[in-house]
């Protein structure tokens, strides 16, 4: 089953659910980074997959180590407006959105903090 992919120009990627229909939304600037795109695109095919918050929450959490990729972090640097919408989860005119860019975000800087609460010790 192929889900229906709407091209966007922030963010990483996002599923979205309305009235039990489901789609992946991805920033088309991805497509110049094939290797992100197919973990991006990969990633969210899990989450079309997946009912409730939970099960998505865990699947972002088991996920992490796949998203925690450094060149989603070049990949904000260079495009900014990757870094807009900051939350994993959240609600838009009553559709569900969840977002991987945040989640790959907060895990940088942890990773970010602990390297460098480790490297002073
Ligand atoms: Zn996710």
């Amino acid at each position: 089953m192929k889900p229906k992919i709407e091209w966007i120009d922030y963010g990483i990627a996002f599923t979205v659910e309305d009235k039990g229909t489901r789609w992946i939304q991805i920033n088309k600037a991805l497509l110049e980074y094939p290797d992100l795109y197919k973990i991006a695109l990969e990633h969210e095919m899990g989450h079309i997959k997946r009912n409730g918050y939970l099960s998505n929450i865990l699947y972002d959490i088991m996920s992490s180590w796949k998203l925690s990729n450094l060149k989603f972090l070049k990949f904000h640097i260079k495009n900014p407006r990757s870094l807009l919408a900051s939350m994993p989860i959240y609600k838009e005119n009553g559709k569900i959105v969840y977002n991987i860019s945040s989640i790959t975000m907060w895990l940088m800087l942890l990773i970010a903090i602990g390297v460098s609460v480790w490297v002073n010790i």
